[in-house]
This record gives C-alpha cells, structure tokens and sequence, in this order.
C-alpha cells in the first residue's frame, strides 16, 4: 500500500487547538485535505456520543463526510472528555415509528436489511464502549426505540484492527468493527446501489497515521500527559490529542508502550 506522509499537525480556527488526524472531533470541521464526494445517505444518521467518548470516535467521520444528514449529540460539544452522566445528555424527542439504534442487544433483534426489520428512517448510533452503551440506552429518548442489528453476513471482516493505548483492541472481537464501518455497512444493506465507500475516507486515513506511528493514545492517558504538562509549566496544556501526545507517551513510557504493540512473532 502507498505509504501516507504523516500530516503535520494543524491549528483548528475554531477552538485553537492542535490536530493531528487533518480533522478537528470537537468543532466537526475537516483541516486537511478535504473530503470525498458520498452519494446522499439511505437514512439520516444520529450519533449520540457518551460523555467520556473521546472526540476520537470514528462515527464523527460521518458528521465530517455528511453533514446534512448527519447530527451528533453529546455533552456540551466540545467539552466531552468531562466525566459525564449520560442521563444528562439532551437528546431530541425521536418519533419510535421512524427511528431505531443500531445496537445488537441479542440474536433477536431484528437485522438490518430483514423483514422482521422495523422500517426507519433516522438510525441512532451510539459511540461508546460496550459496557457505557448500557448506561446511554438508559436515557429515557433513548430506551423506548426499537432496536436493529446488522446481520451476520455483513459483519466480520473489519479494517478495524488498531490498538489503542491501553492496550485494547476492539478490532479483535469476532465480529466487532468501528462505528462508522457499521454505519456504512447498514447504508450498504439500505441502498445496495452504493457502497458508501467514501464513508472510510478518514477511517482509513487514521489508520494508515496508526500504522506509521504507533497506538493513538487512550483519553486517561492524554489527560495524564496533560498533567504532567501542568507540572512541567509547560505552555500546550491544552487539549492536545492524539498522535504528538501518544508519541510523548510513547517517549515517556517506552517498556509499557512495547506491550501495547501487536504481539510479535
Ligand atoms: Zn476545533
């Protein structure tokens, strides 16, 4: 595969901070390089992001790639690294009859693209870990929508394979895949005459960042080496995510970033 230059990092007008993935996830603009042509999605798109998801989280490619028909709610926009209560996320008042989450609660919730599947034209992702998706679906707006499931044929086969900083690696779920390879997978089985390629323009973009550089770092982590930046009286305290601090991290605590790479043979 062609290998990417690793961009230079690159000052969001809108909330001055540094960004190194050519995007800003907290002010949703795109910095660099622009973004590819997307046919018009099959359903509106709503992310609803837990409050201690990082800025990060790849279903804000959609918003980036389609933002007219993609919203995202979360925490105060741009302050989501707060500890968070996600019953306290204002979420709009969806109709149940035009709306499902896409979360796969167990082997009978219906399957995307099935007959048994409820019609909808609005699909709710939720952008959290797997135990925090449990506290989100709590939200009253969100616990009485019916819930929908991509079918096992369309699962598997992630490029999903990146470590983060902690270690974990979601992408080794059997199954398992980013949120916006879900959401263009479901747009594939809704309107089979796309594929909804261009929705892994920045997906992939991360990832070709990741294998150059190493595990982007966990939100804990960022924090940590925020703090430690406070200590040091240094002047970039600010919010300064993901590659140039996971590199820091990577300086810092080389015998435990060793482990988070994957095994070697
Ligand atoms: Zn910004």
């Amino acid at each position: 595969m062609e290998q990417e230059a690793a961009p230079s990092r690159v000052v969001c007008p809108e909330c001055g901070r540094s960004k190194g993935l050519g995007y800003c996830g907290d002010c949703l603009v795109v910095l660099q390089d622009g973004c590819p042509s997307l046919p018009p999605l099959p359903v509106k798109v709503d992310i609803v992001l837990h409050g201690e998801t990082s800025t990060r989280s790849t279903a804000l490619h959609a918003a980036l790639l389609a933002p007219a028909q993609v919203r995202v709610f979360r925490h105060d926009a741009g302050s989501s690294r707060r500890r968070c209560d996600p019953l306290d996320l204002q979420l709009p008042d969806w109709d149940a009859a035009t709306t499902a989450v896409l979360f796969p609660e167990g082997p009978n919730t219906p399957a995307v693209g099935s007959s048994s599947c409820p019609p909808f034209q609005t699909l709710v992702v939720l952008e959290s870990s797997w135990r925090k998706a449990k506290g989100l679906l709590a939200h009253p707006q969100l616990a009485r929508l019916p819930r929908v499931q991509l079918p096992p044929e369309a699962c598997g086969g992630s490029e999903f394979t990146w470590r983060r900083g902690d270690g974990s690696f979601r992408g080794s779920v059997e199954g398992g895949m980013s949120s916006i390879e879900a959401i263009q997978r479901c747009c594939r089985l809704l309107d089979p005459s796309h594929d909804f390629d261009a929705l892994l323009h920045w997906f992939r973009r991360t990832k070709r960042l990741v294998d150059a550089r190493g595990p982007l770092p966990t939100s804990r982590q960022e924090a940590r080496a925020r703090q430690r930046q406070k200590r040091e009286h240094q002047p970039m305290l600010e919010e300064r995510e993901q590659s140039a601090q996971g590199q820091q991290e990577q300086q810092q605590q080389p015998a435990q970033e060793q482990q988070w790479q994957p095994a070697q043979q």
